[in-house]
């Protein structure tokens, strides 16, 4: 039996099914579909804790005092809460509505940390209420919002600053995050990482324990990441001698990268921790800085390679000389990150996973715009109409950014493991779509 192409970026379960098809997790991928729908997203359970194990794992060989955080907004789901939870990580929010699913889980408030450029006042009191760990701070009237939340409510509320470090990650424009032309985080080549610092501080119901910056996301690269660390420890310097700051946490934020395409890999986990791991001891050394406690904040890279959308072909559209246009049954409603990120994807037959693809194809979604193309010019076999195309990596993102445009249901989201499946999120009726504008009585 000869391999499917795509091995490393497919679930570490992926294979061959005694129907020669794409199975995942021990389940035929056409048997699910069938018992589930079309469209389809498959989370492999195995891989999901395979990846968060190689998280813990490779951090803690290389800085035993480190916090996985897992960035729930790749993927907010109480089952992959729980997961992660079981797994020893930690977990991140940024707005109410992940909060409220952290919550819908039962996850530990201590081990949570809520981050976003611009929470509400409605979003802290939950987070406080809720007796979150950490929150972290990015603008100057959060500051002065969560002191006057954690007042209200008689809390002194930990939180951790999160700072701009004008470092270019060499990701997409759109997603780079620390760069000194970004919405987010206190700059400090700006003075602004300073002055939050010392207004911080000064606040009697908060408690700075340290800092954090996120770079953006994926990061291919590694020294962004020992760059970026070796100034803000040097910023921490500095802002202890000068304010009292005490560095006893310390985020150089998420942004692993994993493989959309077979032929750009990312380093292995433990390579990202070496590189992390290094930094810190050599600037805490430089600076004279003890060294803190560790957190990352993974969201693409423990959920990305365990999710695979699965889509039905409808039309086909051959131009002569130009291009073929295979119509699939979603599209940009429910991955948009081609069309908003230019975002690379391989595409799988699904039907005959390991047959030879001698031809090129434009894969595009169903709604109404020319930029919804989920894949341009992909090699696959002669695609018929009613067989199935399954996108890897698809499971970081594409669903938490879904939307309805054209009034479309989102997908269903099924868990898989040993040759069993279950649904962990149902796909959407019109009942839903409906719901908000006409339940109104
Ligand atoms: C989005 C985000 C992350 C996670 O990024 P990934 O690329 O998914 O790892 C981590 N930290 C912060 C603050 C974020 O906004």
């Amino acid at each position: 039996m000869s391999k499917i192409p795509e091995s490393e970026i497919l679930p570490i379960t992926a294979g061959v099914s005694d129907a020669g098809r794409l199975s995942i997790g021990g389940c035929d991928v056409r048997d699910l579909v069938e018992e589930y729908g079309s469209p389809l997203y498959i989370y492999d359970e195995e891989t999901l804790r395979d990846i968060c194990r190689d998280f813990v794992g490779s951090f803690a060989a290389e800085y035993e005092q480190t916090h996985i955080e897992y960035s729930s907004k790749a993927f907010a789901n109480p089952t992959v809460s729980k997961i992660v939870e079981e797994e020893g990580l930690d977990m991140d929010v940024v707005t109410g509505g992940e909060l409220a699913v952290a919550i819908a889980s039962d996850f530990p408030a201590e081990r949570m940390n809520f981050h976003g450029n611009n929470k509400g006042r409605e979003e802290l009191t939950e987070a406080l209420q809720y007796g979150i760990g950490l929150i972290t701070l990015d603008s100057f009237a959060e500051i002065d919002l969560l002191n006057d939340v954690a007042g209200e409510l008689g809390v002194k509320q930990e939180v951790m600053l999160r700072l701009s470090p004008s470092i270019d990650p060499h990701t997409h424009l759109l997603t780079s995050t620390g760069i000194l032309d970004s919405k987010f985080g206190f700059s400090i080549e700006t003075g602004d990482a300073e002055v939050a610092v010392e207004q911080a501080i000064a606040k009697e119901n908060l408690d700075v324990v340290g800092l954090h910056f996120h770079l953006g996301s994926p990061i291919f690269d590694l020294e962004p990441y020992s760059e970026a660390i070796d100034y803000v420890l040097q910023f921490a310097a500095n802002m202890r001698d000068k304010y009292g700051l005490e560095l006893k946490r310390f985020s150089p934020g998420g942004g692993f990268a994993i493989g959309y395409v077979s032929d750009t890999l990312p380093p292995a986990m433990s390579d990202y921790a070496k590189e992390i791991a290094v930094a810190i001891r050599k600037g805490c050394d430089a600076y004279g800085l003890d060294e803190p406690i560790l957190s990352v904040e993974p969201g693409r890279a423990i959920v990305g390679r365990a999710g695979v959308a699965v889509y039905t072909v409808g039309g086909i559209k051959t131009i002569p000389d130009v291009r073929t246009y295979v119509s699939v049954d979603g599209g940009m409603g429910d991955n948009i990150r081609p069309a908003l990120y230019e975002s690379e994807y391989a595409v799988v037959p699904v039907d005959r996973p390991t047959a030879t693809r001698d031809q090129t194809v434009t894969v595009a979604g169903k709604f109404c715009e020319s930029g919804d193309v989920l894949a341009r010019d992909v090699d696959l076999p002669p695609v018929e109409t009613g067989e199935l195309l399954a996108l890897p990596a698809s499971g970081a993102y594409c669903l938490m950014m879904a939307s309805n445009y054209n009034m479309q249901t989102r997908p269903a989201v099924v868990m898989v493991k040993d040759g069993e499946s279950r649904l962990i999120r149902r796909r959407e009726t019109y009942r839903d779509l409906l719901a908000s504008s006409l339940d109104l009585a």
